[in-house]
């Protein structure tokens, strides 16, 4: 059977893992659920809205240094890129990086290409861009026009590999391809392992030693012996360079050297995959595809270890990754050290937030870590929404069903639902994805991000910086009072009074 990887296109994570993203109750069902195959089943009877997956290829993709994107697309599609640009700037700056954000082009498909056709558009834009800004990489984003007219994006693309000097990756992205967002990620990651050397070539990145000797043999002894120590980091755009730095700082401290791919890096650097003892997953969600990937081509072992957020998820996942060198005993050591440390720091935080009731929203793995993390602080969990659910985050569901078996547990990421909750559950503290914070402001209820690229959420700086956020978040509620007593929402009272989840059906 042709794998995943030797397809033109990724498969949409409905196809490749159980998935799910309709469902209220607590975590043990939902563990149940997923693994029966109902959760496959559920659906809604009325939504709002869903998210476009080629939005997130976008954000991985306009990290990428030396790069052009080329939308393959009506000139609309192309929009989310104006604040994703400004941000990657600032990521790349923040990463000793030039702050400049990647150029794109749109192939501004028309009606007319729509009956006709957009391939031609779509060949005679990659050549052009070649020749005018000689990018590295060139990213050919197809999107839902494309894709139902039936343009064979990937052959253009094959033919133009030969005609142009950048590098040409397809992302097929198609936002209406999947009704799990994170299927984003393969997208990318796809378009990378396809399109992109992921090992050194001999002469640009090396140079062979002819002849042998003993210099040749102490350079290759060097060379392997910091390759067991070398670790590759798999970040993505919710973990900011602050989270790199903690993860980073930790990892140097059991001797191991942190290398942090795939955005933020260079063609260059991507070339430098292969040459690491470990791959290291900071989020399953994010990027157990090309993990498997490396395993499968180069034999590359890798961790998935649920995030690295709070005291007990940080330690199980330093000692995951330790125990493939050797170095439990250092990593228990450290933690216990970093504990003692943060315990002090937060003390004046926990004694101001315990017993405050919260619902945290977003992320599917995020959300599980942060939800014990908070209850073990004393926090009163009154909900956790994840956005979707799919096999991958299962360990953390089936901790969450023990470390707190009473908490509601939903899967949506319908606002309205989110609104309701709010509404009838009345938290202290909302905790929640980027993107919904206005819309809670205008409930006037407190909330932090649960992420944020411009701040530390991992480890032991990541759990000081968001209890200190939430202090501060609890302290300052001038603006979210009188925004609320002044906006009308688009709801009626009668809708609070039912169930939030009723169009939820099997
Ligand atoms: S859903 Fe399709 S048409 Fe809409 S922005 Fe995304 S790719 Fe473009």
């Amino acid at each position: 059977m042709m794998s995943y990887y030797e397809q033109s296109a990724p498969p949409p994570r409905d196809s490749r893992l159980k998935i799910g993203d309709s469902y209220a109750g607590n975590a043990r069902g939902l563990v149940d659920c997923g693994r029966d195959g109902c959760l496959l089943q559920k659906g809604r009877g009325f939504w709002q809205t869903n998210a476009c997956q080629m939005m997130l290829s976008l954000m991985m993709a306009v990290t990428v240094e030396n790069s052009l994107i080329v939308i393959h697309a009506p000139g609309g599609c192309g929009a989310m890129l104006h604040p994703l640009s400004a941000q990657a700037a600032k990521g790349k700056g923040r990463r000793g990086k030039t702050p400049a954000a990647p150029p794109w082009l749109s192939t501004n498909l028309t009606e007319a290409d729509v009956i006709g056709g957009g391939e031609r558009k779509l060949r005679e834009t990659i050549e052009y861009a070649d020749r005018e800004f000689r990018p590295e990489i060139i990213f050919v984003v197809v999107t839902c026009a494309p894709s139902i007219i039936g343009d064979d994006a990937e052959e253009v693309v094959r033919q133009t590999r030969s005609a142009v000097n950048a590098d040409v990756v397809s992302l097929h992205c198609p936002g209406f391809g999947s009704r799990v967002v994170a299927s984003a990620y393969d997208a990318f990651y796809h378009g990378i392992l396809r399109g992109l050397e992921l090992t050194p070539k001999p002469w640009v990145d090396s140079r062979p030693r002819p002849g042998g000797g003993p210099a040749t043999e102490l350079a290759e002894k060097k060379y392997q012996s910091r390759k067991s120590r070398t670790v590759n980091v798999w970040n993505a755009t919710s973990i900011g360079a602050d989270d790199e730095d903690e993860v980073k700082r930790l990892l140097s401290a059991l001797g191991l050297s942190a290398r942090f791919f795939a955005e933020y890096s260079s063609r260059d650097e991507l070339r430098q995959v292969s040459e690491a003892a470990l791959n290291v997953s900071m989020c399953n969600v994010h990027d157990d595809y090309i993990l498997k990937y490396l395993d499968e081509k180069f034999s590359a072992p890798y961790v998935i270890a649920g995030m690295p957020i709070g005291f007990r998820h940080t330690r199980q996942w330093l000692l995951r990754v330790a125990e493939r060198f050797g170095l439990e005993k250092e990593a228990a050591a450290l933690a216990d050290d970093e504990e003692k440390l943060a315990r002090k720091a937060i003390a004046p935080f926990v004694a101001q937030t315990r017993g405050k009731s919260v619902l945290i929203c977003g992320g599917v793995v995020r959300v599980g870590a942060e939800a014990t993390t908070l209850a073990e602080l004393g926090f009163k969990i009154l909900g956790i929404r994840a956005y979707h659910y799919d096999d991958g985050a299962e360990p953390i569901y089936a901790d969450l069903a023990e470390n707190l078996p009473d908490a509601p547990v939903a899967v949506s990421n319908q606002l309205f639902e989110l609104t309701h909750q709010i509404k009838s559950l009345k938290p202290d503290l909302v905790i929640s994805h980027n993107g919904t914070q206005g819309y809670i402001a205008k409930l006037g209820v407190p909330a932090i991000q649960l992420f944020s690229p411009d701040g530390a959420f991992f480890g032991y700086t990541g759990l000081y910086r968001i209890l200190r956020r939430i202090v501060f978040e609890l302290k300052n509620t001038s603006y979210r009072d009188r925004l609320s007593q002044r906006v009308r929402l688009p709801y009626r009272q009668s809708y609070f009074e039912g169930d939030a989840f009723k169009y939820i059906k099997n």
